[in-house]
């Protein structure tokens, strides 16, 4: 009989403390280092992460990944699609398949459930075969095996991998068969490689609100998988939300055990019973894994006693809720964060001793001198976060709470409004504009590096900025734009510019989290009451404004992108959060507006990635995400015009929404989607003004002046010219300026051609 196990991770962030996954890959892709050395990089990182990880019973032997997870689960099926068939040197296909070249494009990218990490997404179709290979993974098992006590293998559930892929489960007649007899022989292999190994199989499909289909799936593939698995022990990993209704039809299959989510998914206690009585092993995940909040131990404890008393102790195991993946490395070399905040903070570094120090005070282990320590540091942490001044600002407080209270839409109809800001824009028909941001050029990121480290002064910084204003709004001007902007070139990022200047959110030196392949983001992180200090865009806004007769657009990220796009504290309400944000930007907008900025942007580029998992869960967030748009922009003059700016293009499912949000004008990303999102609005009879992007940003390519015409005939089939903006589908941020100058040249020819046409 094997020892219990206490503790157990599902998953470590792979890309390093200091990102040297991500500089070894970029530098291998620019043919700077061979693939050995990024192959010996690889290994220091994995050996490091068993290093941190050593306090868990268990850990991922294979969680490690070049790019992507999901990719490597290709891999190990042996699902390749055709086009790829060509390459035949596997790093060679491996990494074509991530990032395309000049004769493959790359499979396509979506996010991962509610993170902000996106996976590859598998390419099937009816036809597809598969060729599981278990190498890899066994490779990765025997170097794990020199480094921790009891290494797992990891893999992505077939029917995860199945929902994920491009045809969903609208291919589950024709493949998952096929898909199971590939798993089968997958676990197989791995059994015999790997006496008695702890097989983790992630189904996170199944906190989706699982339909018929996918339990009918589940139960189907967990019936027959721990059988080919012999004396391996399978667990079915679950996270970001709670999957009762999988729980009870895997507690009649085979599986050894089960990871469950108690802090995103509370209505897993539901659960407890019968999984207990079907005598699994439950792997209880108690510490938040995507949040990056200390844990208070005594309130852990007593979860943990809850769940224990439906569920015995003996078969349960201590767990972060989900991979690490999603949280920062470590916050050993933070040094900007203030003490008292630094110690309401985890990163995985320290979640892994959390769980470590969970498990000891659960299974009743004895305590180190060090460990008393830690856990007396936990209790004044946990305190100080209870009692600080800053989270519990009692004026932020009562000014959230009072704009929630009275949130509504502006006091006019739109169809008031649009008359009156007609007259006071005095616009032509089918305005011209742009996103908001122009190049960031080597020039300018170096000016702001300057600043940063102090090389050069705010004075001097201030007038560097104002001189890349000046030249943008010329050549705004000189070609004939309608409304303008400054280009945003204070700006490293739309949300972490405005974390940097509100109070009560930090933005830490070191903390990213992989987005994907070698694409890092630091997310900012609210950890207390949201106030801003002064004006944060007014001075460049007005600035801009004087240069130019043309109107000039203010440029804000709107509260619910904000919030979406931090790691934003778990002591309060998601709404209180967004309250206290839509105030400060609401504050902006009407210093905006002061300031003679007739035309301000609210973007809200991550409204639809916010939505809940389960659709029971929707209509709070759409309530929060509309009450905190609404705060923000509706307490401005009926002849101020809100815009607002996603960018996506799938909105179907939200389009009552979008039009709830109620801003004058929409800009959108329909470049690629085409008419048929365009359709939707027709649909709906959405009354707004909208702006589809009527060019791709993300791509080098320069349109034609003929190519952009046809787009707008297209538009015009479906919306009335009254209510069309003509504008770049997003931010010409990532763009060289020689690709926006003739671009946008031929845009505003291509909207004029039309103008002449339609008068
Ligand atoms: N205003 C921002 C920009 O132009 C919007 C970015 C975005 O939509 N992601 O860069
Ligand atoms: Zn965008």
């Amino acid at each position: 009989m094997s020892k219990k196990i206490n503790s157990y991770n599902l998953g470590f962030p792979r890309i390093g403390e200091n990102r040297e996954l991500k500089f070894a890959l970029e530098a291998y892709w620019g043919g700077k280092i061979s693939f050995e050395e990024l192959e010996n990089t690889a290994a220091a990182l994995r050996r490091r992460a068993y290093e941190l990880q050593s306090g868990f019973d268990v850990v991922s032997a294979n969680d490690f990944s070049y790019y992507d997870g999901m990719l490597d689960m290709m891999f190990h099926l042996g699902a390749i699609p055709l086009r790829f068939a060509d390459i035949s040197n596997s790093q060679a296909r491996y990494f074509t398949m991530a990032r395309g070249d000049e004769t493959h494009t790359s499979l396509s990218m979506l996010k991962w459930f509610n993170t902000n990490y996106h996976y590859l997404v598998p390419e099937l179709d009816e036809k597809s075969v598969f060729a599981p290979n278990a190498d890899a993974l066994k490779k990765a098992y025997d170097e794990a095996c020199k480094f921790c006590k009891t290494p797992k293998i990891n893999i992505i559930g077939p029917v995860t991998f199945l929902a994920l892929s491009n045809g969903g489960l609208g291919l589950k007649d024709a493949l998952f068969g096929k898909l199971l007899d590939a798993y089968e022989k997958l676990v197989c292999d791995i059994a015999g490689f790997a006496d008695g190994v702890i097989i983790q199989i992630d189904e996170p499909i199944a906190v989706c609100e699982p339909d018929e289909n996918v339990l009918s799936m589940l139960k189907t593939a967990y019936n027959r998988l721990p059988v080919a698995a012999k004396g391996a022990k399978i667990v079915v990993a679950t996270y970001f939300d709670h999957a009762v209704e999988a729980a009870n039809v895997l507690c009649d299959t085979p599986i050894w055990g089960i990871t469950l989510d108690f802090v995103h998914g509370k209505e897993n206690l539901q659960a407890l019973k019968a999984l207990d009585a079907s005598g699994k092993t439950l792997i209880a995940g108690v510490i938040d894994g995507k949040n990056v909040w200390a844990a208070d131990l005594d309130e852990k404890i007593l979860l943990l006693e809850q769940i224990s008393r439906d569920f015995d102790k003996n078969r349960l195991v201590v767990a972060p809720s989900c991979s690490l993946l999603h949280v920062p490395y470590s916050l050993k070399n933070e040094s900007n964060i203030a003490a008292e905040v630094l110690s309401w903070l985890a990163f995985a570094n320290e979640k892994a001793k959390e769980v470590e120090l969970l498990s000891k005070i659960f299974f009743d282990k004895e305590l180190s001198d060090k460990d008393k320590k830690s856990i007396e540091a936990n209790k004044i942490a946990a305190h100080s976060r209870k009692t600080s001044q800053k989270t519990q600002n009692q004026s932020v407080i009562s000014a959230a709470k009072l704009a929630l209270d009275t949130a509504s839409k502006r006091a006019e109809s739109f169809e008031q409004r649009i008359v009156l800001q007609k007259k006071a824009l005095n616009l032509p028909l089918l305005p011209t504009t742009t996103i908001g941001s122009f190049p960031q050029s080597a020039n300018v990121r170096a000016v702001r590096k300057a600043f940063k480290d102090g090389v050069i002064s705010k004075d001097e910084y201030e007038a560097k900025i104002k001189e890349f204003i000046k030249e943008c709004v010329e050549f705004q001007d000189e070609i004939g734009l309608d409304v303008l902007v400054h280009g945003e070139f204070e700006r490293n990022d739309m949300v972490e510019y405005f974390g940097e200047l509100l109070e009560g959110v930090v933005v830490s030196q070191l903390g990213w989290v992989q987005s994907y392949g070698s694409r890092c983001v630091k997310p900012p992180i609210i950890y207390g009451s949201v106030q801003r200090k002064a004006p944060m865009t007014v001075e460049y806004a007005k600035y801009a404004q004087s240069l130019s007769k043309r109107w000039m657009k203010g440029m804000l990220t709107g509260p619910v992108t904000l919030l979406n796009w931090s790691f934003e504290r778990d002591d309060i309400t998601k709404e209180d959060i967004c309250a206290e944000l839509a105030v400060a930007v609401r504050d902006e907008v009407l210093d905006l507006e002061a300031a003679g900025i007739k035309i301000i942007q609210v973007d809200e580029a991550a409204f639809k990635e916010g939505y809940p998992l389960r659709s029971t869960k929707k209509k709070a967030y759409e309530e929060m995400a509309l009450k905190c748009f609404w705060i923000s922009t509706s307490a401005v003059k009926a002849d101020t015009q809100i815009h607002t700016h996603m960018c996506y293009s799938v909105f179907d499912d939200i389009m009552d929404t979008v039009e709830a949000m109620d801003a004058d004008v929409i800009t959108i990303e329909t470049a690629k989607a085409g008419n048929r999102l365009l359709g939707v609005f027709k649909k709906v009879g959405y009354g707004k003004e909208v702006g589809p992007g009527i060019y791709d940003i993300h791509s080098p390519r320069i349109p034609s002046v003929e190519e952009m015409r046809a787009q707008i005939d297209g538009i015009l089939e479906v919306l009335p010219a009254s209510k069309v903006w003509i504008n770049p589908d997003c931010g010409l941020k990532t763009r060289k300026w020689e690709e926006v100058k003739a671009s946008l040249i031929n845009m505003v020819e291509a909207a004029k051609i039309a103008r002449n046409k339609l008068s």
